[in-house]
């Protein structure tokens, strides 16, 4: 059975994150950013890195997107880039797309252009630290 196959758009703290947790199970991961030093820095531990911009349809075409199981847009700060790559995913065939939203509204887009899952990190990992706090027994939420 061959590998997982993941594309990892934007390797910022989250993208990267998820990238070398991806490579830990045992999946593979193809990386892009548009920051050369991003690219460096985990040129060695993702299965494929690229300098590319991931607005750019051209490139994700290149790259074959198409024929990985899963894309995670983990672009934030710039909530264009995060809506145009991830509809480019979409319209060019990945199956399962994930996208970080960094607000509410943010993620309501992502969801109406047809992201199959939307993640907010730092909501998230807020909601489970209290539970982390407040249930000491509770060894993971
Ligand atoms: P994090 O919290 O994960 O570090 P952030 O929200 O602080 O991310 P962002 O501005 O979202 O930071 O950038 C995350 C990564 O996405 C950066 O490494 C940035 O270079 C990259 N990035 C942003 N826009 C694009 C784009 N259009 N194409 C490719 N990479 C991009």
């Amino acid at each position: 059975m061959r590998a997982s196959q993941f594309v990892i758009l934007g390797l910022g703290r989250f993208g990267s994150s998820v990238g070398q947790e991806l490579m830990e199970i045992g999946c593979e991961v193809l990386g892009v950013d548009r920051d050369e030093e991003k690219v460096d820095e985990f040129a060695g531990s993702l299965t494929h890195t690229v300098v590319a911009d991931a607005t750019d349809e051209e490139v994700l075409r290149s790259v074959g997107v198409r024929n990985f199981d899963c894309g995670v847009v983990a672009i934030g700060d710039d909530i264009q880039a995060s809506i145009l790559a991830a509809i480019l995913l979409k319209e060019l065939g990945v199956k399962q797309v994930v996208a970080k939203a960094v607000t509410e509204l943010h993620g309501r887009v992502l969801e109406r252009i047809g992201v199959d899952r939307v993640v907010y990190p730092e909501r998230d990992m807020g909601i489970r630290v209290a539970h982390q706090l407040t249930s000491p027994n509770l060894l993971d939420f």
